[in-house]
């Protein structure tokens, strides 16, 4: 086996692969930027590389300083990880010149399978089902049209060199495709340094389902299995499963033989990835090969018992598969949720910072479900905005759907993070989802279900038992320090909903009578301090994690997706407190606010200019996305309060209308 292994990537994938290493008694060798001189990977590696500036393309892309490294280092193989280098077959051709080896497949495979309208040609010839439309470039706007017309609309217009949902538009009439066509081109050409555009039939009400295979040298290729990555925003995964609640045996065989059978057809040698679209009548069509390790493999690998990573160094060191299809068996069911670090309240926007707090959930066994984590930040970690806003996967596995849900929901109950934006209340609010939890999954589900953006779940009769419990425990250990108050009913009041209630505390437990409503809830086990910002507990039994602060009279509970101000009052100051006008919040409707950290690229208004609703007023970067900021409504220009080249904060103003 190799004795050293480079990993040229960074942040979480970095850790993961470290950690299959050392299980396997390989030294590793870590490459970093500047912005990554303090990371957990380097902290974790037997050896450390300093490879440049924080940019990727003057570090983590530059393909002489990783072979550089290893020479220096005397690492034998490389693991790319995803993105970066992983899918550049010229770097795969580039170590093998050098004696080093990739791990991951051949160059051959890499550039067979880089490019969607390449692959689709071999997949063609491989008998595998792919997505009506033209396998072929576009040369222009006309031409792009008349395509269009002959697939008929609804189409899809990609950059054949995209990847991470970028390059990416459908149309669905002539006036899209004539404004498409050239706005996915240059932004291909700006992401990908390739303009080549194809067109395919865009698949009405889709769901992703993907296929995991694995080859050796030998010639053997077999599938792990599919994973579902329906819940998307902006064409990129957010929530994954394995097993895809969509498939029975007939369509899963069929699938993984396509995928086997495209594998074979080059010579495929390492993990990877055949994605397709599905339609919920379960017919399914390719989209593309990812030539590498997907961000999501952890879901199969708790369905399988299996390590991809150890797998992918094997296969590169020329060991043969020790396993064929048929000991292959699906255990379970395994969830992956992405925290990312990134505002669900506004339109999931990045939210770049410090981890102020980061207090992820115990992994290993719980009573019913497994947890697992793959990050690669600790707490007063900084995500910065040079790289991917991932801050960690959060797997859950149980013996089925409905228990690796359960499980989701807990973990991420139990999941802390303070200093930054992140979507962990979003999350919670799809694993409640009846909709999620009943299977009917497609790629459209974000769109469909929170059409105005995520604004937090109201609370349900679960929820507002929850919220009481944790609101009446705090307010019983502060009044048990006024010794002089003897009352046990109050009044609780969250949001706009309202119940009386009778408290009665003994040692260890705190039992809630709802005056009104005839029941009483038991709070037990109950963890919580002044101060903390974690309160945990079981409430008639059942284990439960709520975030608190405190607040005016009250304090600020978030239980999953649902945030509230709870107050626990006596009779009289709540029945004053319905009497208060409520307060109104500042008027901004005549700003324009930056809804995150970042660099304005073009100020598009100026002083005095009269400006129409959905008009452009200024371009904000931050991650490498450019994010437009369009008017909310007409008005007249009264104060312009940044320029291009300006950095911002989010909620800075940047433009008052009159
Ligand atoms: P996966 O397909 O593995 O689920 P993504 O599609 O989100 O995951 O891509 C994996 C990672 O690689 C992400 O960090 C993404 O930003 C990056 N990535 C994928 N393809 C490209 C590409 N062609 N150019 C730049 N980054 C890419
Ligand atoms: P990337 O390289 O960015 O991952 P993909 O081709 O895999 O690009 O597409 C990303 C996502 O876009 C898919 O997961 C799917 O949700 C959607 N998509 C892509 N092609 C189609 C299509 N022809 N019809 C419907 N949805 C599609
Ligand atoms: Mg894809």
């Amino acid at each position: 086996m190799f004795s050293k292994i480079l990993i040229a990537n960074r942040g979480e994938i970095a850790v993961r692969v470290i950690k299959t290493c050392r299980r396997m008694g390989i030294k590793t060798v870590v490459v970093y930027s500047e912005a990554d001189a303090d990371s957990m990977a380097v902290e974790l590696a037997d050896e450390t590389v300093f490879i440049g500036p924080a940019p990727a393309s003057e570090s983590y892309l530059v393909a002489e300083k990783i072979i550089q490294a290893c020479k220096d280092t005397g690492a034998e193989a490389v693991h790319p990880g995803f993105g970066f280098l992983s899918e550049k077959a010229e770097f795969a051709q580039l170590c093998a010149g050098e004696g080093i080896v990739f791990i991951g497949p051949n160059p051959g495979a890499i550039s067979a399978m880089g490019d969607k309208i390449e692959s689709k040609k071999f997949a063609q010839k491989a008998g595998v089902s792919c997505v009506p439309g033209h396998i072929g470039e576009i040369d222009d706007t006309a031409h792009a049209v008349k395509i269009s017309e002959e697939i008929g609309y609804p189409v899809m217009i990609k950059a054949s060199a995209g990847g991470g949902g970028k390059g990416i538009r459908v149309a669905h009439n002539r006036r899209d495709v004539e404004e498409g066509f050239p706005a996915v081109r240059a932004e291909a050409k700006g992401a990908f340094g390739d303009d080549r555009i194809f067109i395919e039939k865009f698949i009405v009400d889709p769901r992703h389902i993907e296929i995991q295979v694995l080859g050796d040298k030998h010639g053997n290729v077999v599938h792990l299995f599919e994973r579902e990555c329906s819940i998307q925003r902006r064409n990129q995964k957010v929530i994954e499963e394995a097993p895809s609640p969509l498939l029975d045996e007939t369509t899963r065989a069929a699938m993984g033989a396509q995928a086997v059978a495209l594998a074979q057809a080059v010579n495929y040698d390492s993990a990877g990835t055949v994605e397709f679209v599905a339609g919920q009548d379960k017919s399914f069509y390719f989209l593309e090969m990812n030539t590498r390790l997907q961000v999501e493999h952890p879901v199969t690998e708790l369905i399988t018992g299996l390590d991809l990573v150890e797998q992918m160094i094997r296969s590169a060191y020329g060991e043969a598969l020790q396993f064929s299809q048929k000991d292959l068996k699906i255990n379970g069911w395994a969830i992956e949720s992405r925290i990312y670090a990134e505002d669900p309240y506004r339109k999931f926007l990045p939210s770049i910072g410090r981890l102020v707090r980061y207090d992820p959930p115990v992994e290993g066994d719980h009573a019913g479900y497994v947890v697992r984590n793959d990050a690669g930040v600790r707490e007063g970690d900084e995500i910065s905005m040079f790289y991917d806003p991932m801050i960690s996967k959060l797997c859950t596995w149980a013996p089925t759907r409905e228990g690796a849900i359960d499980g989701m929901s807990r973990a991420l109950e139990d999941f802390h993070i303070e200093g930054l934006g992140q979507n962990i209340p979003f999350l919670a609010a799809v694993m409640d989802h009846p909709r999620f939890r009943s299977g009917k999954l497609a790629t459209s589900f974000i769109a469909e279900e929170y059409p105005e953006g995520f604004l937090g779940a109201p609370p349900s009769d679960a929820a507002f038992d929850v919220l009481t419990a944790a609101a009446c425990a705090m307010h019983q250990i502060q009044i048990r320090r006024q010794e002089s108050t003897r009352r046990t009913d109050w009044v609780v009041i969250a949001g706009s909903r309202q119940r009386r209630v009778s408290l009665a505390a003994t040692a260890d437990e705190l039992t809630i009578t709802l005056t009104d409503e005839d029941r009483a809830l038991t709070l037990s086990d109950l963890a919580w301090r002044p101060g903390q910002a974690l309160l945990r507990g079981r409430l008639d039994g059942i284990a439960f994690t709520v975030t608190v602060r405190p607040a005016a009279e009250g304090y600020v509970i978030r239980y999953r997706a649902t945030t509230l101000k709870v107050m626990v009052l006596s009779p009289r100051s709540a029945e004053l407190h319905t009497k208060l006008p409520e307060r109104k919040a500042a008027d901004t409707s005549k700003m324009i606010i930056s809804p995150m950290p970042g660099l304005v690229v073009s100020m598009d208004v100026a002083l005095g200019q009269q400006v129409r609703e959905g008009e452009v007023v200024c371009v904000i970067e931050a991650m490498k996305m450019q994010n437009i900021i369009r008017a909310e409504r007409d008005g007249v220009v009264k104060t312009v309060s940044a320029k291009s080249g300006d950095s911002v904060a989010a909620d800075e103003v940047l433009v008052e209308f009159a």
